[in-house]
C-alpha cells in the first residue's frame, strides 16, 4: 500500500519509513525537522484550519498575511470552480479574456488617486521585480538611462527574486545566493527600542531617519538613482510601523529629486491596515504600488503592480506597434486568478471588510498591549489589524525563544508566525473579540512556558 501522508493509520510517517515525504523540498522549511514531525492541515473554514489529526487551530496569521476575509469565502470557491469550467487558460501576450481587464479596474479604483494602471504577475515577489524593472525603464524611456540605482532598506522583506533581495534588508535572507544586484543601497531601519519601546500605530519618534536618503543622495548623486522601494510597514522584518511623519519624508524628498517611489504593499494591501491600500490609510501617495496575497484572498497565486498614469504614459510614447514594455510571466492575468481576484474584492466590499480595519483595530491595539509585562516581552507593536510581540532573545540564540513560543502556541491551538524575535500577528479582518482573547491569552500562557 502507498503511503498517505493525509491518512494517520497509512502516513508512512514513523521514523525513517517516512519516504513519501522526501521528494517535496519545501520552502522556507527545516525540511529534516519537518519530515521527521510533519505537521499536515488538511481543511480551513473561516478563522480555522483543521489538521490531519482533526485539530480546529485558529489562524492568528491570515495563512500568510493573505487570508484577510477568512479561509474558504463562498463566493471564492464559487468564482474558481465556474471559471476554471469556462475558461482555463490563455496567453496575455497580445491576447486578452474579460476578466483582466475587469479586475484592473477595480484596483484601479480601489488605489490611491493617479495610480491606475495594472502590470499583473503571479506572486510578491515577481511584483517587486517587475516595479524595479519598470522604475529603470521608465527613465531609460524617458532619456535619463543614468538612473539605475535601487535603494532598499535594512530590515526589508521583498520576495526572494535577484531584484528583491537585492534591495531586501534581512541578512539572513541575502547570505548564501552570490553577488546580488550591484548599484543598490539600502536606507536604515526604523527599529528603535530607546525611544519607540511599546509604541502604539505609527511611533512618534524616526521621521527623521528618511533624510538617509538625502545622504545617498549626496554619494550617489540624484541623477543615478532610479526609485526608492520600501514597504510603508516592515512586514516578515518585525511589523515596523513608520514613524509619523517618515513616509511624507520620503515622498518629497522622491518627488524633489525625480527618483520613484515604491510601496510593497504585498501584506498592507487589500485591507490589512483599515483601507484597500496602506498608501491611502496613512495618506502617502507612491509612483508604483506592488501587491499580491490579499489581492485573490490567498486562493489562487496571483500579485501586480500598480503604476501611475504619469510612469505608464511614458512607455505609451513609444511607436504605437512597439512593444512598450519587453517583461511578463506566462501566468499574467491568469483567469482563475482574475476570477479569483474580482471575487476577493467583492467580498471584502460586501462584507465590510475594507471598513472593518478602523472599527476592529483599537479593540486589536488594546488587545495585543496586554502582554506588555509578560515574561520576555520587551516591546509591542500593532498598526491595522497587524502586530508584533518582540521578546528579548536568549543569550547566544537569536530567535530561538520566539520560535519556541510559536510551537506552544501551536500546540495550544493557535496559529503565529515568527520572525526573528518576534512574534507576529496578521489574523483575518473577520476575527472576533474573543478570538482575539484567545491569541493573547495563548500567547500569554505560552511565554509563561518558555525558558
Ligand atoms: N513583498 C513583501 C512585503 C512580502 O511580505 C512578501 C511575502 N511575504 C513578498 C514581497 C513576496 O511575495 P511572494 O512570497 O508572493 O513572492
Amino acid at each position: 500500500m502507498r503511503p498517505d501522508p493525509l491518512n494517520p493509520d497509512n502516513a508512512g510517517l514513523a521514523g525513517s519509513a517516512n519516504d513519501s515525504l522526501q521528494p517535496y523540498w519545501m520552502p522556507f522549511t527545516a525540511n529534516r525537522l519537518f519530515k521527521s514531525k510533519p505537521r499536515m492541515f488538511v481543511a480551513a473554514e473561516g478563522m480555522h484550519y483543521v489538521t490531519d489529526d482533526g485539530r480546529r487551530i485558529l489562524d492568528a496569521m491570515a495563512g500568510l498575511w493573505c487570508v484577510n476575509a477568512g479561509h474558504n469565502p463562498p463566493r471564492i470557491v464559487r468564482a474558481i470552480q465556474e471559471q476554471a469550467a469556462r475558461l482555463d487558460f490563455v496567453s496575455s501576450f497580445q491576447m486578452g479574456h474579460p476578466l483582466a481587464f475587469q479586475l484592473a479596474e477595480r484596483i484601479a479604483e480601489l488605489a490611491p488617486a493617479g495610480l491606475d494602471r495594472v502590470f499583473f504577475t503571479n506572486s510578491g515577489s515577481e511584483a517587486v521585480d517587475t516595479a524595479l524593472k519598470i522604475a529603470r525603464a521608465y527613465h531609460k524611456v524617458r532619456g535619463d538611462a543614468n538612473r539605475i540605482k535601487l535603494i532598499g532598506r535594512a530590515k526589508a522583506y521583498h520576495g526572494m527574486g535577484f531584484g528583491g533581495l537585492s534591495v531586501a534588508g534581512i541578512p539572513r535572507h541575502r547570505r548564501d545566493f552570490g553577488p546580488l544586484l550591484g548599484d543598490v543601497d539600502h536606507l536604515p531601519h526604523t527599529h528603535d527600542l530607546t525611544h519607540n519601546a511599546f509604541s502604539r500605530g505609527q511611533p512618534a519618534w524616526g521621521a527623521h531617519l528618511a533624510d538617509e536618503l538625502e545622504a545617498i543622495v549626496q554619494i550617489h548623486d540624484a541623477s543615478t538613482i532610479a526609485a526608492v522601494i520600501v514597504e510603508p510597514v516592515t512586514g516578515s522584518g518585525g511589523v515596523l510601523p513608520p514613524p509619523v511623519g517618515y513616509l511624507e519624508r520620503l515622498r518629497e524628498l522622491c518627488t524633489r529629486y525625480g527618483i520613484l517611489l515604491i510601496f510593497d504593499e504585498v501584506i498592507s494591501g487589500f485591507g490589512r491596515l483599515g483601507a484597500p491600500f496602506g498608501s491611502t490609510a496613512l495618506g502617502v501617495t507612491p509612483d508604483l504600488i506592488t501587491c499580491a496575497k490579499g489581492m485573490t484572498n490567498g486562493a489562487v497565486p496571483m500579485g501586480g503592480v500598480i503604476a501611475s498614469s504619469a510612469v505608464y504614459d511614458a512607455f505609451m510614447a513609444a511607436p504605437e506597434a512597439a512593444v512598450e514594455l519587453m517583461h511578463g510571466y506566462t501566468y499574467s492575468g491568469h483567469p482563475l486568478a482574475c476570477a479569483a481576484g474580482l471575487a476577493a474584492i467583492d467580498t471584502y466590499e460586501q462584507e465590510g471588510l475594507f471598513a472593518r480595519g478602523p472599527q476592529i483595530s483599537a479593540t486589536w491595539e488594546a488587545a495585543v498591549h496586554q502582554l506588555k509585562g509578560a515574561p520576555h516581552v520587551r516591546d509591542i507593536r500593532n498598526i491595522g489589524v497587524l502586530a508584533a510581540i518582540e521578546l528579548t532573545p536568549r543569550e547566544g540564540a537569536p530567535g530561538a525563544r520566539a520560535a519556541e513560543a510559536v510551537e506552544h502556541c501551536f500546540a495550544a491551538g493557535v496559529l503565529v508566525r515568527v520572525a526573528g524575535d518576534n512574534l507576529v500577528l496578521s489574523p483575518p479582518l473577520t476575527i472576533s473579540p474573543d478570538q482575539m482573547t484567545q491569541v493573547v491569552e495563548t500567547i500569554d500562557a505560552a511565554l509563561r512556558t518558555v525558558a
